[in-house]
């Protein structure tokens, strides 16, 4: 029987409608193979939602988004709208469709493509085969405890504070999706801490410790933060999974990306509770400078659908086969500008998606 899946689409900004519609395209080609059906509804978010409504996430987007199964956002923002205030700017309707659906871990995927080795920074022999997940609290830590400000002390001096607080069940529930993506992977999850001189991190510590009883088929590892950073660069293919918080994993995960050198190739994932819609979308931002010139990779939006199958719709096979597809299509040469090299074949956005779809074909 056919299974149906209701998708948001969100293009946004800059690339966003170009990288979407060669998502759409390569969904829509798995679906015929895989005896699946997508309802697609387009909704307005960011500089495109401002200047249809006057504001960045209209209450219909968000109601629609609520409504499906899973949401493929491209991406917002741009220099037109950069000088507005701050709650009618892009980036505020981003962070409110995050709070407005709960999305509370972020999952990163840092792969080293072996057609792409040479775009890494670090030697191949150090990042050869890296495939490393980092699923970071998104909601919670030091980004949102209180008390929180700039405040005056009795002698007149200025004094900025932050809060880092996890209470038990934050913490519980990022580390249900650490060691879920774990069994989805290779089974080997790494927590990352400052449990040698946090409170709150030895609270961490101490959860994950127990929640590892429930999951026998994981093997739990901890490791504290500034060791992490260093095994990241030095011996990166020691990880699988990584969870951590807010703080860590917001600094993690970009080093993490950067032993791949090729934003234009890496997904993201934002989950909530069972049952709520994620936001799958491109690490990358809407590349205003490229906008409208067929110029741009649309390989980590097409990996976000992926990731939306595997994590979203439980459609495993589906995810694997489209991203079999955009290894085929590296190994044949094909090379949008952001990851070009002497000898490769270069290709803009619509025709690295034609590619793709004779691919899958
Ligand atoms: P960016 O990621 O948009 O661009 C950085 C550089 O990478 C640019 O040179 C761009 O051309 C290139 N690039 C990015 N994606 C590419 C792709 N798919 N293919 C080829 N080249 C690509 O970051 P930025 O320039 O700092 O920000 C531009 C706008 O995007 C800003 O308004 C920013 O606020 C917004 N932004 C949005 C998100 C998001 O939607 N989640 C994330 C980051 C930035």
């Amino acid at each position: 029987m056919t299974k149906q899946h209701r998708i948001t689409l969100l293009p946004g900004d800059g690339i966003g409608p170009e990288i979407i519609a060669v998502a759409v395209e390569v969904l829509d080609a798995i679906a015929s193979k895989h005896d699946l059906k997508f309802t697609f509804t387009e909704a307005l978010i960011g500089g495109a939602a401002i200047d249809e409504t006057g504001e960045p996430l209209p209450e219909e987007t968000l109601t629609a988004c609520r409504h499906s199964d899973a949401v493929l956002l491209a991406a917002i923002g741009g220099y037109k709208w950069d000088n507005l205030p701050r709650q009618q700017r892009p980036e505020t309707g981003l962070l409110a469709m995050r709070a407005g659906l709960g999305l509370f871990a972020n999952l990163r995927p840092a792969t080293v493509l072996p057609q792409l080795i040479d775009a890494s920074s670090l030697k191949p022999e150090v990042v050869e085969g890296v495939d490393i997940m980092v699923v970071r609290e998104l909601t919670g830590g030091i980004y949102f405890g209180q008390p929180k400000g700039i405040f005056e002390t009795e002698t007149g001096e200025q004094r900025g504070v932050n809060t880092m607080a996890y209470s038990v069940s934050e913490i519980d529930r990022i580390a249900k999706v650490g060691f879920e993506t774990a069994q989805k992977r290779s089974g080997k999850l790494c927590s990352v801490d400052k449990a040698n001189v946090l409170d709150v991190s030895q609270l961490w510590r101490d959860r994950l410790t127990i929640m590892a009883q429930d999951y026998p088929d994981v093997e739990l590892s901890h490791l504290y933060v500034d060791n992490a950073a260093m095994q990241l660069v030095r011996a990166p293919k020691q990880f699988d999974t990584i969870v951590t918080g807010n703080l860590f994993g917001d600094i993690l995960s970009d080093a993490a990306a950067m032993l791949t050198g090729s934003i234009g190739m890496l997904p993201s994932a934002s989950l909530g509770s069972a049952g709520t819609p994620g936001v799958y979308e491109p690490v990358h931002g809407s590349a205003p400078d490229i906008a409208g010139q067929d110029k741009a990779n649309p390989l980590a939006q097409v990996l976000s659908a992926a990731m939306m199958l595997r994590y979203g719709l439980n459609e495993p096979d589906a995810a694997r086969e489209i991203e079999l597809a955009v290894h085929q299509v590296l190994d044949r040469g094909y090379r949008t500008g952001d990851i070009m090299s002497p000898g490769m074949k270069a290709v803009g956005c619509k025709e690295m998606g034609e590619v793709l779809l004779k691919l899958i074909d």
